[in-house]
C-alpha cells in the first residue's frame, strides 16, 4: 500500500520515527538532533524495514529551509543586511576559498581529478542554513550582531553556491568531466561559454534582488496589511504561507536563485510591516516540522558502511569540515578587528556541512567530475559534523557566559578608535542607577522621578539617551558594563541598582562589576528564562523579576478581580499567587514596591511596544 501513497508514506514515517528517536535521545540526554538523523538512516534504503522515497524527503525538507529562511528574513532589514556586509562578503569568499583547497588537497592525496578536487572542495565550504539557523536560534542569537554577521555569511555562501551549480556544468568537460551542452538559461540563450554563464547568473540574481526591493516591497506588505484587516485569521495564515513559498519557488524558477534565498527577501520585505511578528508566529510549527524533516532527509541518504571501508579519508574529510574550516573562519573573522566571541560563534556556526554539500555532490556525480566514494564521505561528514555541531554550541556558550560582561563591551563594534571615554562622573550619591531605558527601564525611571527619588540612567542607545536628555534626566552614555559607567554613575556611592536590560546574562556581567566596588548596593535585575535566574542569583541579585512571571500575574489578577467585582461572594479576597519573583537576600520591603507598579506598567508596555 505504501508504494500507492509514496508522499504519505514518507511524511508520516519521517514524522512517526523522528518523534520515537527524538524522544529517545532527549531522554538519554543527546541533542535531539541525532535522534532526527538516526530516524534518517532507519527510513533509508541502507537498512532494513521501512524505506521512504529519498527524493521526496529532500523535497520535503527543501520546505523547511524556504520556512526557515523566511522567518529569519522576517527579523532582517535591508539595512542589517547591508550592515554586516564589510566582514561577510570577504569573510565568506575567503572562507570558502581556503576549505575549498583544503578539500581539494585532500582529494589530490586521494588521487582525483581537478575537477572532483574542486566539487569535493566546494562542497566542504559549505555550511547548512538549517543547523545553523536552529542553533542561533535556540539561542535568540539571530537578532545579535554575531547572528547578523553568521545569516550575513549564510547568504553570500548561498550566492556562491548558486554560481557554483550554474558553472560546474559549464566548465565540466574542460576539467575532466562529462562535457555538457550548457544551457543555464534554458533555451533563451541556447549554449553558452562559462562568461556568458556567469554573466547571465549574474544578471538574473540582480534582476531578482531588484525586483524584491522595487515591487516586492511594495506589493507583499500592502497585501498583507490587506489580509490583516480582513481579519480572517485562516486566510492570514495562507497568505503568509502563500508568500514565503510562492516567492520561494517563483524566484527559483524565474530568477535561478535558490529556494533559500527567495524565502529570505520574500521575509526580509516584510520585516519593516509590523505585521511581521505575526508572520512569524504562524509560520513556527509548520516550520519547526519540516525542518525535523531536514535532518531526517540526510540521515536518510547515509550510508553507514562507509565508516568501515573508508576510515581514514572520512576522518581527514571531518578534520577539514570541524577544525580546518572554523579555524580558518576564527581566524578571518579576528583579523576584520571583531571580539573573539564573534569569531567563535561565526566558528562554531561553520563547522558542519549539509544541503548545498549534497547539491553539489549530486551534481559533481552526475557530471562525472566526482567519483561516487567522495559523495559517500560528504553525506558521511556531513551526518557526523550535525552531531557534532551541538557540542561547538556548548563551549561557545560556556564562553559567551564568561565575557557576557566584557563582551557587552567589545560586541562586535569592529576596533574603532573610541575606546575608553572618560566620562564625567556624576554629584548624586546614596541614589538609584538604571541600567537601560527602554519598554522596562523607562517605566521605572519615569516613576521614581515622579516620586521624587534621585536617580540617574545608563543607556548606550544613541536615540534613547537623547530622549532621556530632553525629559531632564542624568545620562550616562555608555555601556554599562564598562568599568567606565560604573564609575561614572558613582555606583560605589549608590544606594541601588537597577538592571533593566533584556539579556540577563549580560545583566549579571554588569552586576558583578558593582558589587565589586559596592558590596552593599542592593541590586535589582530582570530575567526571561530561569537560567537567567540562576546566573543573577548566583551573582548576588538581590531581587529578581522574571517578565513572564509578572505578565501572567498581572492577566491572573486582573481577571480574579474582575470576577471578585461581579460576584463579591464567589471569590473572596484571592491573591494572585506569588509568581516565582526570586528575592536572594533582599528586605521583604522591597517586593511590593517592585510589584506594584506592574499592573500600570504593564499596560504602558504593550502599548509601548505596539
Ligand atoms: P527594553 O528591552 O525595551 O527594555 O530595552 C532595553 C534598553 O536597554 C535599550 O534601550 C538598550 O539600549 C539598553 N541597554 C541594553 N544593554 C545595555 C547596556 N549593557 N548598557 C546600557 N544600556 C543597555
Amino acid at each position: 500500500m505504501p508504494h500507492d501513497t509514496p508522499l504519505i508514506a514518507t511524511l508520516v514515517g519521517a514524522f512517526v520515527l523522528a518523534f520515537v528517536f527524538g524522544a529517545l535521545a532527549q531522554r538519554l540526554r543527546l541533542s535531539p538532533l541525532v535522534g532526527y538523523l538516526l530516524a534518517g538512516v532507519m527510513a533509508g534504503p541502507f537498512t532494513p524495514g521501512f524505506v521512504a522515497d529519498q527524493h521526496i524527503a529532500v523535497e520535503l525538507a527543501e520546505v523547511g529551509i524556504i520556512l526557515l529562511m523566511f522567518g529569519v528574513g522576517l527579523h532582517f532589514s535591508l539595512r542589517d543586511l547591508l550592515s554586516v556586509k564589510a566582514i561577510a562578503v570577504p569573510g565568506a569568499v575567503l572562507q570558502i576559498g581556503v576549505a575549498t583547497l583544503m578539500g581539494m588537497g585532500l582529494a589530490y592525496a586521494m588521487g582525483w581529478s581537478l575537477g572532483g578536487g574542486i566539487v569535493f572542495g566546494l562542497a566542504l565550504s559549505v555550511a547548512s542554513t538549517v543547523v545553523l539557523l536552529r542553533a542561533l536560534q535556540e539561542r535568540r542569537m539571530i537578532e545579535s550582531e554575531q547572528g547578523r554577521i553568521a545569516v550575513g555569511w549564510l547568504i553570500v555562501e548561498d550566492l556562491a553556491m548558486v554560481l557554483a551549480l550554474v558553472l560546474l556544468p559549464a566548465v565540466s568537460g574542460a576539467l575532466g568531466g562529462k562535457s555538457v551542452e550548457v544551457g543555464a538559461a534554458g533555451a533563451w540563450f541556447g549554449p553558452m561559454d562559462v562568461w556568458t554563464t556567469l554573466g547571465v547568473t549574474l544578471g538574473k540574481v540582480a534582476g531578482f534582488v531588484i525586483f524584491m526591493l522595487v515591487i516586492g516591497r511594495r506589493v507583499i506588505p500592502l497585501v498583507m496589511h490587506w489580509v490583516a484587516h480582513v481579519g480572517s485569521r485562516e486566510l492570514f495564515r495562507l497568505a503568509v504561507l502563500a508568500i514565503a513559498l510562492g516567492v520561494a519557488f517563483g524566484s527559483a524558477k524565474l530568477f535561478g536563485v535558490s529556494f533559500a534565498l527567495g524565502a529570505f527577501f520574500a521575509g526580509m520585505v516584510l520585516s519593516e510591516s509590523p505585521l511581521s511578528h505575526r508572520a512569524a508566529e504562524e509560520t513556527l510549527p509548520l516550520r519547526d516540522a519540516f525542518a525535523v524533516l531536514f535532518f531526517v532527509s540526510v540521515g536518510m541518504l547515509v550510508d553507514p558502511t562507509i565508516i568501515l571501508t573508508n576510515p581514514l579519508p572520512l576522518l581527514a574529510t571531518l578534520a577539514i569540515v570541524l577544525v580546518g574550516k572554523s579555524l580558518a573562519a576564527y581566524l578571518l573573522v579576528r583579523v576584520f578587528g571583531y571580539s573573539k566571541l564573534t569569531a567563535f560563534t561565526i566558528s562554531a556556526s561553520l563547522a558542519q556541512i549539509g544541503e548545498f554539500s549534497f547539491i553539489l555532490v549530486a551534481l559533481g556525480v552526475s557530471l562525472e567530475l566526482l567519483p561516487k566514494e567522495g559523495r559517500d564521505l560528504i553525506l558521511a561528514a556531513a551526518i557526523f559534523s550535525i552531531v557534532a555541531n551541538p557540542f561547538f554550541f556548548l563551549i561557545l556558550d560556556r564562553f559567551r557566559t564568561k565575557v557576557a560582561a566584557k563582551a557587552a563591551k567589545a560586541v562586535d563594534q569592529p576596533a574603532e578608535p573610541v575606546p575608553v571615554p572618560t566620562l564625567p562622573v556624576t554629584e548624586k550619591s546614596d541614589h538609584t542607577v538604571i541600567v537601560g531605558y527602554g519598554r522596562v527601564g523607562r517605566l521605572v525611571a519615569d516613576g521614581l522621578k515622579a516620586a521624587g527619588l534621585p536617580l540617574l540612567v545608563i543607556e548606550d542607545q544613541e536615540d534613547r539617551v537623547e530622549e532621556l536628555r530632553a525629559s531632564g534626566f542624568e545620562v550616562i552614555d555608555a555601556n554599562a558594563a564598562s568599568p567606565a559607567a560604573i564609575t561614572a554613575a558613582n555606583v560605589e556611592g549608590a544606594k541601588r541598582l537597577i538592571l533593566a536590560i533584556p539579556d540577563g546574562f549580560e545583566a549579571s556581567g554588569v552586576l558583578k562589576k558593582a558589587r565589586a566596588v559596592n558590596p552593599q548596593i542592593e541590586i535589582i535585575a530582570r530575567a526571561h528564562t530561569d537560567a537567567e535566574v540562576d546566573r543573577l542569583r548566583q551573582t548576588g541579585a538581590n531581587f529578581i523579576i522574571m517578565g513572564e512571571r509578572e505578565v501572567a500575574r498581572g492577566m491572573l489578577g486582573h481577571v480574579l478581580k474582575e470576577e471578585e467585582e461581579a460576584s463579591p461572594t464567589v471569590a473572596g479576597p484571592t491573591p494572585p499567587p506569588e509568581a516565582g519573583s526570586v528575592v536572594a537576600e533582599a528586605g521583604p520591603e522591597t517586593a511590593p514596591e517592585a510589584t506594584g507598579a506592574a499592573p500600570d506598567a504593564q499596560r504602558s508596555d504593550t502599548a509601548a511596544d505596539a
